[in-house]
């Protein structure tokens, strides 16, 4: 009997370890699937471009090693219905693409001149728009505004065969412009200026006195005003949240453009995207705005790497094309982004892959293989 037991044990044993051998197998599998280097490039379509033009586009970047394309359709959900096949098709997966908080032109959002940000100053997004015309930033706040935004990502996310809706935008305007873009707009910023600074309109002014008790126009320093700083960031943080319960609804994932690592986003734009629930982010290493060597690549994207480690917040390196120097540059930064830990890389934007670039991307690919 004791023998009998003794040979249970030892069978049992050999079972176990066998399983257990299956279950390493499938691990060593599905943890290789996940490590594969993703190639993408941004890109905005229109309307008037016909099938056979996108299907060349799209053509492009499958034979230069692309993998997926976040589109630009400006919002609109019957343009990526048309697309998403013609990318489907050439073995591309498609991201669409949304401004979300800036919206210019947005002809809904323009009847409703109090969904405006307001800044400091006083003046409206409306009307007087900080830096450039184009900058047309919707409050975070407001119910109404708010519900705009969330109805039009829940459009995007109804259309078939999309991976994410792809948050752009998603921030307040920039309280500091990158360094490297500062000469182009002959301007000096050493100090939260008030015409930069958003929103004081009366609906984030109320709400946050309800939490705070106090009223940020009356404050000495707003820049140094933590709870102030914080209500902000989680109004963007909230309509992020939001957007990935709907776009979930629809088996969408989210995704956003960020600022390249959390805190430099905090500083510049109001932005922290290491707290969000979201699936995955592009940060835009654009080393050139910053005025930074291409190392700095590798630099912002292992901090973002780790500022999000434990969160399954999959980071996608974002380049900006033309300020790339050469072929070695351009293949650095790819081996920076990997080295780091990115998930992939992408591309700003389609339209500036020349054959050269299109070469570095097809062989780095294939030695990834
Ligand atoms: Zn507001």
């Amino acid at each position: 009997m004791r023998r009998l037991k003794l040979l249970f044990i030892i069978l049992l044993a050999v079972i176990v370890s066998c399983t257990n051998k299956e279950e390493n197998k499938s691990e060593t599998k599905s943890s290789d699937s996940a490590t594969a280097f993703e190639f993408g490039v941004w890109t905005t379509a229109n309307a008037k471009k016909s099938n056979e033009d996108y299907a060349k586009e799209f053509e492009k970047y499958k034979n230069a090693g692309i993998d997926e394309v976040l589109i630009n359709t400006n919002t609109d959900p019957v343009l990526l219905n048309r697309i998403v096949p013609i990318a489907k098709e050439k073995g591309l997966k498609v991201h669409a693409w949304i401004m979300t908080m800036n919206r210019p032109g947005d002809s809904i959002a323009l009847q409703h001149p109090e969904w405006y940000a307001v800044s400091k100053e006083g003046n409206s997004c409306y009307d007087t728009r900080p830096y450039v015309d184009y900058y047309q930033w919707l409050c975070p706040t407001r119910e109404a505004s708010r519900n705009h935004i969330l109805g039009l990502i829940e459009g995007l996310a109804k259309v078939d065969g999309i991976e994410s809706v792809h948050l752009d935008y998603i921030r307040y305007s920039d309280i500091f412009l990158p360094i490297g873009l500062l000469p182009k707009y002959n301007l000096k910023q050493e100090t939260e200026m008030p015409e930069f600074d958003f929103c004081y309109c009366d609906v984030c002014i109320a709400e946050f006195e309800k939490l705070h008790h106090k009223n940020p126009l009356e404050s000495e320093n707003t820049s140094i005003d933590m709870e102030w700083k914080q209500f902000r960031l989680n109004r963007v943080r909230d309509i992020v949240n939001d957007a990935y319960e709907i776009v979930h609804k629809h088996d969408k994932k989210l995704t956003a453009a960020v600022f390249p690592y959390p805190e430099m986003a905090d500083h510049m734009v109001r932005q922290r995207w290491d707290k969000w629930t979201i699936d995955e982010v592009y940060p835009m290493i654009y080393h050139g705005f910053y005025n930074e060597e291409i190392d700095w690549i590798g630099f912002a994207t292992k901090q973002g790497v780790e500022d999000v480690k434990g969160t399954g917040i999959g980071i996608n390196t974002g380049i900006f094309i033309p300020p790339f120097k050469s072929r070695q540059e351009l293949e650095d930064a790819i081996m920076l982004a990997k080295n780091n830990g990115a998930k992939g890389i992408t591309f700003f934007d389609g339209s500036a892959l020349n054959p050269e670039h299109i070469t570095v991307i097809r062989r780095a690919k294939d030695s990834f293989k």
